[in-house]
């Protein structure tokens, strides 16, 4: 069997992914009849595939490439740490220099109080660990009761069984048996889709005041966290309305429970501070963070502690942890990658340059026929597809008809961008420059207006 490189024709090696790689959220058959796509590399803001494309990733990966590819910088600094110590665990009273480094960092970053990381490989981990902790949390303050979590339909957060459950995302539910016990959810703050005749603002007032009611319903004895996005990612770019999040707060600070803020998404820049939690104005105990603590270079995620809930869980042996808790490799490129956005002020320039630009381009995308509502903050944007803006109607066609038909239409304009059912979402690399969003723009209306056209072609409007 010849080695397989970058330079085998783009059928050969669609053919042997087809043969032998599982894809994860992918309907495996179908996709080998079509043929996958195949990136071989990538510079900034910019993909090359094996048939020498150049494509505008709108996406950074799976949102988080915040610095761009191609910094050498985190690879030499995965080379060091290999060379010099390429493992060893956390466990069994040892540490290495690559974790203190890191969480001393991410202690500086983070908002005031929030002293102590507990590493995991991944976000849906870190979420696993958060479900552990919370329910520790309370059990060793006598409450063992306050074990239930509550969060919303139509949240992500994560794969596994654990942050599966504690996610809202029905067809993952229903393949698997989740939820797990003693996880409740509750709706999300979409008002363009579930809005019906409120104002926004009356809407997200009546969604938060969902979390008093379920915690009345449950009793308030029981629950003990509520955990939320601080803007929901994969839910397709939900910005909540402004009366959301401070209605939260008052209910959550009310009865005592515990906020879990899950910034794998929003960490890092992406909302145009550190943390989403300080865009949204929030007071997580918790927040989980991965993709942007290493721009995507290394599997790494991580809680952020608050020290209340740090003294409590360091006050008893936390039977919990992973072989790659605080791995080496992935704290040296993470820290590598944290000192680069501080350094080159990467998360000022968004929030006071980039992101203020992306806003006022990605709005105009309103200006399409298709186009209803256009969201965004930060670097992280949807816009809803409709055939009838003023009564921002559904399409008839089952959901994510067009969505996919648009996301196509974008692919073959060389422009990344995803869709959740009928809206197109973007959440590109932190670094991109004025000139790039400007390409970015283009590609997205070129590619509205072929799925235009193809919607009346098909007779979908
Ligand atoms: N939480 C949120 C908000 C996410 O967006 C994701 C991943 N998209 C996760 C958790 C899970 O992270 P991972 O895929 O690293 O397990």
């Amino acid at each position: 069997m010849a080695v397989i490189t970058n330079h085998m024709p783009t059928s050969e090696l669609q053919a042997l992914d087809a043969a032998h790689h599982m894809h994860p959220f992918t309907h495996g058959t179908g996709l080998a009849g079509k043929g996958v796509r195949v990136i071989t590399r990538a510079n900034g803001v910019w993909l090359t595939d094996s048939d020498g494309n150049r494509i505008l990733d709108g996406m950074a990966g799976l949102w988080c490439v915040n610095i761009g590819y191609g910094r050498k910088e985190l690879a030499q600094a995965a080379a060091r740490q290999m060379e010099e110590l390429p493992f060893y665990n956390t466990f069994f009273q040892t540490t290495h220099v690559p974790a203190i480094a890191l969480s001393q960092k991410l202690a500086e970053l983070a908002p005031e109080g929030f002293n102590h990381v507990f590493f995991a490989g991944s976000g849906s981990e870190a979420n696993d660990t958060n479900l552990r902790m919370v329910r520790t949390y309370w059990a060793e303050k006598g409450q063992p009761e306050r074990n239930i979590v509550i969060s919303r339909w139509n949240a992500y957060h994560g794969s596994s069984v654990g942050s599966g459950s504690l996610g809202g995302m029905k067809g993952m539910h229903m393949q698997g048996g989740m939820p797990i016990p003693d996880i409740h959810h509750i709706d999300q703050p979409n008002w363009w889709a579930e809005g019906g005749d409120m104002t926004p603002e009356e809407f997200g007032l009546e969604r938060a005041r969902q979390l008093e009611t379920a915690i009345q319903e449950l009793g308030p004895e029981r629950v003990g966290a509520f955990i939320a996005e601080p803007v929901q990612g994969a839910g397709g770019v939900i910005v909540p309305p402004e009366t959301y999040w401070p209605e939260i707060q008052r209910i959550v600070d009310k009865y005592g429970i515990l906020l879990i803020a899950d910034e794998v998404i929003c960490g890092f820049g992406r909302t145009g501070n550190w943390f989403g939690s300080q865009t949204m104005n929030i007071r997580p105990h918790i927040m989980t963070v991965a993709k942007g603590l290493s721009s995507g270079y290394q599997p790494i995620g991580g809680s952020i502690i608050c020290d209340e809930v740090a003294e409590v869980i360091n006050g008893v042996e936390f039977n919990h942890g992973y072989t790659y808790s605080g791995h080496p490799v992935a704290c040296a490129v993470a820290l590598e990658n944290l000192r680069i956005l501080d350094e080159e002020g990467i998360v000022t320039r968004v929030r006071e340059e980039t992101a203020p630009y992306l806003k006022e381009k990605f709005e105009t995308l309103t200006e399409h026929p298709l186009v209803g509502e256009a969201k965004i903050v930060g670097m992280m944007g949807s816009i809803a597809l409709t055939p009838d803006k003023a009564s921002r109607a559904a399409f008839e066609s089952e959901a994510g008809t067009v969505g996919f038909i648009c996301r196509e239409r974008c692919f073959a304009n060389n422009l990344v961008m995803r869709h959740v059912g009928d809206r197109m979402i973007i959440s590109p690399p932190l670094v991109i420059s004025k000139d790039e969003i400007d390409i970015l723009i283009a590609r997205a209306w070129q590619s509205l207006d072929e799925c235009h056209a193809k919607l009346k072609e098909d007779g979908l409007m």
